[in-house]
This record gives structure tokens, C-alpha cells and sequence, in this order.
């Protein structure tokens, strides 16, 4: 499944992917994937979303009007703004997701890949799939409200499900489009949460909320000892030279080194 020329850039370059490390687990796992993210898609957020305009009253503050079109520059401010609105709003509800209770009742469903592909974004429990996926992409829109046009919602909900999607990849490409936000959190940096520790970067779009809970000191530990073991990390980004090592660090640590 994987494709060969992409395999410089992955992750865990010191764990196989599931389906080299148990073929017969994984087309258990594959089945269960496809149903359990075929039915929080066509299902629960379906229901969801009819839940929430009956709560409104079946009224809408998104503006549909085309004289209402924002500018590209308003466009990407209130994609900022919702990042942050989101990431506040996921990392508290995932930060409860980690409690005993509700990780070994609902949330272990999702960290069943610890090794992450990109359908492991959706892969998660119906009430996480509301809690942790729904709720902060509708707590943003109450907020800003009348600000939002429907193309904004629709160009923030399809950068969500691309940033989603590559944040589970697996991969740590050389460069993102959803880098263009400052502060944005990296694939490298979600994957750790999966790979290395769950407690660690609870955050979902960006580090910020993680830095004020405390939630990301491991990591940047993590990735201090790194920049001391492999001190070839300056190099530039995306090349390959020299750090074929499996444990070699990732984009995110030549990047620290380099600030
Ligand atoms: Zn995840
Ligand atoms: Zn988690």
C-alpha cells in the first residue's frame, strides 16, 4: 500500500506500517476502518448536524449572499482564528478523552493505529467522533458567526479534513500547505501523540494550547536529545543526506535547530 518513493519520508521509519507488521490483523483492522469511518461520514455527522440546526431553530448565521464574498486576506484571518478556536475546543475535549474511563471505554478505539494512516484521522468512536470532530467545527462557527460566508465554511471544513488526513499520514512531508498559519502543528507532532506518547501533544491544530496545559514539554525534550544524538539536522530541509538512519529526527527538529 505504501508507495516506495514516499518511504524517505515517514515517520516511524523505525516501525513497519500495519499491514507489513501483521497482514492477517490488518485486514481485520482495514474492514473494521473502512465501516467505522463509512459510518461516522454518512451517519453520526448527518445526524449531528441535523441535531444542531434543530437547537437553531433551522436558521443559519452563514451567509449564502455572493455581494457577501469575503477577500482572500479576510478568508485566511478567520481560517486563523479558527484554528485557534478549534485547537482550544479539541484539546480540552481530548485532554478529557485521556482520562481512564473515557480512554479505555471510547478514545482507544482511535489510538488503535499507533503507527497512523490517513483514515486513522475518522477511525475513532461514535461519541468521540461528535465530541472530538463535530463540536470544535461547530464552536468555531457559533463564534464568528455572521462572518462566516458559506465558502469560507466550506474552505475551512475541506483545509480541516486535508490537515486531518495528513496529520494521521504517517509521513512528514518537507513542507505542508497548512504551514502557512503560524503555529500550526505538524504531522511529526500528532504522530508522536500516537508513536512515542499518548499523554503528549493533545493539541489539534497547533502547539499553542499544548504549551499552556503543559502537554508538549516531553516532546520537545524528546526532540532536544535528538538534535544532540544526530547534530547533522541542520542540513536542509528535505535532504536526505547523511541522516538514513532509522532513528534520524524529524522535519520538526531541523527546524527547531535552525530557529
Ligand atoms: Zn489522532
Ligand atoms: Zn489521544
Amino acid at each position: 500500500m505504501a508507495l516506495p518513493s514516499l518511504e524517505k519520508y515517514k515517520t516511524q521509519r523505525d516501525r513497519p506500517w500495519p499491514w507489513n507488521e501483521d497482514p492477517e490483523e490488518w485486514k481485520i483492522l482495514r474492514r473494521k476502518t473502512i465501516l467505522q469511518v463509512g459510518m461516522n461520514i454518512a451517519v453520526i455527522s448527518p445526524l449531528y448536524m441535523t441535531f444542531v440546526m434543530w437547537m437553531n431553530n433551522w436558521e443559519t448565521t452563514v451567509t449564502f449572499e455572493v455581494e457577501d464574498l469575503p477577500s482572500a486576506p479576510k478568508t485566511l484571518l478567520l481560517n486563523f482564528i479558527w484554528i485557534i478556536l478549534e485547537d482550544i475546543t479539541f484539546a480540552l475535549v481530548h485532554r478529557a478523552l485521556h482520562t481512564p474511563f473515557l480512554y479505555k471505554h471510547i478514545h482507544k478505539v482511535h489510538h488503535t493505529y499507533s503507527t497512523t494512516i490517513a483514515l486513522a484521522g475518522l477511525y475513532s468512536h461514535p461519541i468521540e467522533h461528535v465530541f472530538g470532530n463535530l463540536v470544535p467545527l461547530t464552536i468555531p462557527a457559533f463564534i464568528l458567526g455572521k462572518h462566516l460566508h458559506f465558502v469560507t465554511y466550506v474552505f475551512i471544513l475541506c483545509r480541516r479534513l486535508i490537515a486531518s488526513s495528513i496529520a494521521h499520514s504517517g509521513y512528514n512531508f518537507p513542507s505542508e500547505p497548512s504551514e502557512m498559519f503560524p503555529f500550526k502543528a505538524y504531522s511529526a507532532y500528532h504522530d508522536f501523540h500516537h508513536g512515542n506518547n499518548i499523554n503528549s501533544n493533545l493539541g489539534g491544530g497547533t502547539i499553542l494550547t499544548d504549551f499552556v496545559m503543559g502537554t508538549n514539554k516531553e516532546y520537545f525534550n524528546y526532540v532536544y536529545k535528538q538534535m544532540e544524538r544526530f547534530p547533522d539536522i541542520t542540513k536542509p530541509e528535505g535532504s536526505t543526506e547523511g541522516s538514513s538512519n532509522e532513528n534520524s529526527p524529524t522535519r520538526d527538529q531541523a527546524r527547531l535547530k535552525s530557529d
